[in-house]
Order: structure tokens, then C-alpha cells, then sequence
């Protein structure tokens, strides 16, 4: 009776607004798009197949066990959709993203949890959310398992990253973050999600502060590798 109800309900929405695709403009069936694209303007996105080349590119930046990445930051259709998640205050985006990715890569290993990587509270506050932890939502959805979105903490709200050096980013990362003194009695495997890869700095670094707990991390799912 719901579902019936929810389908009458799409299907009226979709005779007096149709959806279309915010790339090609055509019309998109409800429930069908990939963050308001269509599935013919997502093969254009540069996805990444879950394959070895995947994991080896991957694994260039940020060497770890388990990965899965989405699609190439290379053009400005994707650079796009990356703007609207963060900062275009629609959290629904990047959620459905999730989700997406979440149907194409296979689960983490048993025992592990998603921790994402967090935004100083100051950034939180005026975005509305943190769009790695709305991400890892979005997963955890169909992949079954927990977030843990108190883990990991942004101690100093820095500028951004973008334009410097590997060494300035590591440098400047070592003291970004922390975290919640419950984390080492938490046994749980770590997987560290968030929505770009650039230099796996970001990564390495919160990765280190969850090692020095007693954590182990065994891998990371990004969005987008730029
Ligand atoms: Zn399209």
C-alpha cells in the first residue's frame, strides 16, 4: 500500500516536473539518476571499474589493503558535481553517491567501519554537514555496516590545501587532526572515507593518528581522485 502510494506520488511528480539531467538536460525517469545526471552522461564521468588498475592507481598515493575509488576529478562535468557536494549545500548528492558506489565495489571486510574524514566544526556549521560523513551514510546504506563519525577530529581549522607542495601538505596535516580519546578501545577494523584522493596526504595523516591509538586501518574509499 506505501509502495503503491510512493509510486502514484513519483509518478505525478514526474508528469508536472519532470526530471532531466543536469549535463545533457534530457528527461530522467525518477529514481534512475546518478546525482541528478543520467546514466548515459555518467559513462562520460571517467569511472573507475573495480579492477587491479584501479587499485594500483590507487595505491600510488595511499598504499593500503582494501580500496574503492569512484571517478576521475578530470573535467570540469565532474569537478561539478564534486563543487555541489561540498559546498552547494546538498547533502542528498553526495549521499546518493554513496549509495551508487556502494552497488558497484564489494563490501569492506567483516569487523570494519567507516570513519570519515572530518571538517573543523567551524566549516561544519556553515556547509550544514560534512560531506565525507554524508558520503559514508550513503554507503554504509547498502553496505551494512557502521559509521563512526566521532573517531577522527579537525583540531586546526586551516586554509586550504590546494597549490602546495606534498611536503607543505604533510607538514601542515601532521597537526590537523586528532581524536576522541575512546578510539583505542575500540577494536573495530578502520576504513577512512572521503571524497577526494590528491596526494594521499589527508589520508596518511589520519591514518597515523588512528595507529598511534592501537587502530588498524586496512583501507580507504574515495569518491574522486583528482
Ligand atoms: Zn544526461
Amino acid at each position: 500500500m506505501i509502495l503503491t502510494r510512493k509510486f502514484l506520488c513519483q509518478a505525478l511528480l514526474e508528469g508536472i516536473a519532470p526530471l532531466t539531467c543536469l549535463k545533457c538536460a534530457e528527461p530522467i525517469p525518477f529514481e534512475t539518476h546518478i546525482a541528478g545526471v543520467c546514466s548515459f552522461c555518467v559513462m562520460n564521468w571517467g569511472v573507475f571499474e573495480t579492477d587491479m588498475t584501479s587499485i594500483t592507481l590507487f595505491r600510488e598515493r595511499f598504499y593500503t589493503e582494501w580500496i574503492a575509488v569512484g571517478f576521475r576529478l578530470r573535467d570540469s562535468g565532474t569537478r561539478a558535481i564534486l563543487h555541489r557536494c561540498k559546498y552547494g549545500g546538498d547533502p542528498k548528492c553526495i549521499k546518493g553517491l554513496g549509495r551508487w558506489m556502494a552497488c558497484r565495489w564489494p563490501p569492506p571486510p567483516k569487523g570494519s567501519v567507516l570513519t570519515p574524514v572530518p571538517i573543523h566544526w567551524k566549516r561544519r556549521l556553515q556547509r550544514g554537514y560534512n560531506q565525507a560523513k554524508v558520503f559514508a551514510d550513503g554507503l554504509a546504506e547498502v553496505w551494512g555496516i557502521e559509521v563512526d563519525g566521532g573517531a577522527l577530529l579537525r583540531v586546526k581549522h586551516g586554509k586550504s590545501l590546494t597549490g602546495s607542495s606534498r611536503q607543505e601538505r604533510g607538514e601542515v596535516l601532521k597537526q590537523t587532526y586528532g581524536c576522541d580519546y575512546k578510539v583505542n578501545s575500540d577494536s573495530r577494523l578502520v576504513i577512512l572515507v572521503d571524497d577526494v584522493l590528491t596526494t594521499g596526504a589527508t589520508l596518511r595523516a589520519c591514518r597515523d593518528i588512528l595507529e598511534k591509538q592501537g587502530r588498524k586501518v586496512v583501507g580507504a574509499v574515495v569518491l574522486a581522485m583528482a
